[in-house]
């Protein structure tokens, strides 16, 4: 038996084989192995692994731990940080013009990364501008 005579099948797909056929019947084969997954936690959430990326990403779970399996997998959280029209404080004004990252610095306001960016450009511009005489 050769690859040939498997070709258009699952099996096909797991001697090595790539072409169209063999890809589609692999695809359906994962899928249909999700769907029974996903069947079967539907009527017995425990079984679900949560906390793993395998939870978030095998059965479709998206709890809080399974979701943070995840993004922590993929190197970073989710971070939920809305525009917001709040008026700056001074005392933000006074920190975005630290020497602070503004990824971080835009966590700890708990405003966008873009703006504590705009916030800074044209804090910086203001100060430049009101400079009357260059040094
Ligand atoms: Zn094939
Ligand atoms: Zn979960």
């Amino acid at each position: 038996m050769s690859v040939e005579d498997l070709c258009g099948t699952e099996r096909g797909y797991r001697y090595g084989c790539r072409c169209r056929p063999c890809t589609d019947a692999h695809r359906q084969l994962i899928a249909e192995q999700k769907a029974d997954r996903l069947a079967r936690a539907a009527a017995d959430p425990s079984i679900v692994p949560h906390g793993t990326t395998s939870g978030y990403i095998n059965w479709d779970c998206r709890c809080d731990p399974c979701t943070d399996a995840y993004s922590q997998s993929r190197g970073k959280r989710p971070t939920k940080v809305k525009p917001t029209n709040r008026r700056w404080t001074p005392r933000e004004a006074e920190l975005v013009m630290q020497d602070v990252p503004l990824q971080a610095l835009a966590e700890a306001l708990g405003r966008t990364y873009n703006a504590v960016l705009t916030k800074r450009y044209l804090q910086r511009r203001g100060a430049d501008s009101s400079k009357a005489v260059p040094s």
